[in-house]
């Protein structure tokens, strides 16, 4: 489908600018729950969350029941209720090379398998690869992620994402430069920002304000500082998030120092890639000092930890970056350095490698889910928005059942959350009070349908990549 034709889909979507958009009507009741709030004093309560026009209206067991009738009622007896999890840093379109590049580290992972398979991607690949990543996060909880794309075709993420009931921000990858770097996803810089700008305008606001676009120049190595300057520079004057990577690993950061002559997350402050629009996913190699540079700016890190771990990056000082007085949000990264898409094991695993970091106290389980909900809609910026279950906020929100063996005897909500819980406890996801997973099954895209098409896709990719 031509761009223009996207555009015009997205404009009958979305015709208004986000704030100009009505929340979708939808009225649920969730009743009987333990609601862990993820408020500014971790509050639990027993009770009831109503959901009116997809904004939450009322909290506890007599005041929520009262503002009725609703059209849909959710009995959460013996379930959590909390904030949708946010994932910071994640690529949809990846979600097809899973387990097709395991085991080698970062540079060649990127050079030999994922840049030449998202050279070969088409306009079908490419949605099945969002389909099936937006599936995976909704069906384990996850309602908002920060994305990045590849560097074309990115209207069909945005559609997949739009269908998919997700609330995203997301772009398209910019690259400009690079050693390895495929010619078809090397573009020259006026086309990658006019692209950007193009697919800003098409798809911020769509899906009632779901969709908002992020400019994703991938990492320095890629890009060029003209490039990075006009992203830090749009980004700005938009109000829109400019994400990358940055101190992931030794080797890439003594590439940079020697291409560059200077460390990469100085560089990015220099391009005006910095502040709290800024998100830098990883930041493993940050000294102390530069962890105090970026508080005083307050730009955003998000911690994989499972991607760290599989690339052999090294594990993140994340207790010193919150000690600084960093916003550290959580992400999956991509399915092939993962390989899943899972924000509990994320979660489980950053609190884990924490105590091995920097002590058994230093990332408590409440902290970790702070990270994985409020921390994370402060790094995009939504905080107002999104990240707890309180009065006036969009209802975002998640059911996860405690029954399970793996979880019993269940006492304490953060330590059953952090430690025990699995992506399949899920049993009910809203997004904006949408009801998008329902007793554990997806409503708005056929799961088994995507998953029981990706393999011969996968293949289809492969092959023209080169890797069959
Ligand atoms: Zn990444």
């Amino acid at each position: 489908m031509s761009p223009g034709a996207w555009a015009v889909i997205a404009r009958m979507v979305a015709p208004l600018h986000p704030c100009m958009v009505p929340p979708p009507v939808v009225d649920v009741l969730i009743r009987n729950g333990v609601i862990v709030t993820c408020d500014a004093t971790d509050t639990v309560l027993v009770g009831d969350v109503a959901v009116r026009n997809g904004i939450i209206v009322g909290l506890g067991t007599s005041a929520a029941a009262q503002l009725g009738p609703f059209s849909s009622v959710i009995d959460a007896s013996g379930c959590i209720v909390l904030p949708g999890l946010v994932q910071a840093h994640v690529h949809l379109v990846q979600t097809l090379f899973r387990g097709l590049a395991d085991d080698v580290p970062l540079l060649e992972w990127l050079r030999r398998f994922i840049w030449p398979l998202e050279a070969a991607h088409d306009e079908k690949s490419l949605a099945l690869s969002a389909e099936l990543g937006a599936a995976e996060l909704l069906l384990g909880g996850t309602t908002t992620i920060l994305d990045m794309g590849t560097v074309h075709g990115h209207d069909a993420v945005f559609d997949a994402i739009l269908r998919s009931g997700l609330r995203a921000c997301s772009g398209k990858a910019m690259m400009d430069t690079g050693d390895g770097v495929p010619a078809r996803l090397r573009e020259t810089t006026h086309d990658s920002l006019r692209e950007s700008e193009r697919l800003a305008k098409t798809w911020t606001g769509a899906g009632e304000g779901r969709l908002t676009y992020a400019y994703c120049p991938r990492f320095i190595l890629s890009c060029s500082e003209t490039l990075l300057r006009e992203c830090g520079e749009a980004a700005n004057e938009q109000g829109a998030i400019v994400h990358t990577h940055a101190a992931e690993q030794e080797e890439e950061r003594a590439a940079v120092h020697a291409a560059r002559g200077g460390d990469d997350v100085a560089l990015l402050a220099s391009y005006g890639v910095t502040g709290p629009r800024a998100v830098l996913a990883h930041g493993v190699q940050l000294r102390k000092d530069e962890m105090k540079a970026l508080a005083l700016a307050e730009t955003r890190i998000v911690h994989c930890p499972s991607s760290n771990l599989k690339l052999g990056s090294g594990i993140a000082q994340v207790h010193a970056l919150r000690q600084a007085g960093v916003v550290v949000g959580l992400g999956a990264d991509g399915a092939p350095c993962n390989n899943n898409l899972d924000g509990w094991l994320e979660m489980r695993l950053a609190a884990l490698l924490a105590k091995v970091r920097s002590g058994t106290t230093s990332l408590p389980a409440r902290d970790v889910l702070r990270m994985a909900t409020i921390d994370g809609a402060r790094v995009l910026g939504l905080a107002d928005k999104i990240g707890s279950v309180e009065v006036g906020k969009w209802a975002d929100l998640v059911v996860v059942a405690q029954d399970g063996v793996h979880l019993a005897p269940a006492k304490d909500p953060f330590s059953t959350l952090v430690y025990a819980m699995k992506a399949s406890d899920v049993r009910h996801v809203l997004v904006q009070g949408r009801h998008v997973v329902k007793n554990g099954e997806l409503l708005t895209l056929d799961a088994r349908r995507v998953a029981s098409l990706a393999a011969a896709e996968a293949r289809a990719v492969a092959a023209r990549a080169g890797l069959s």
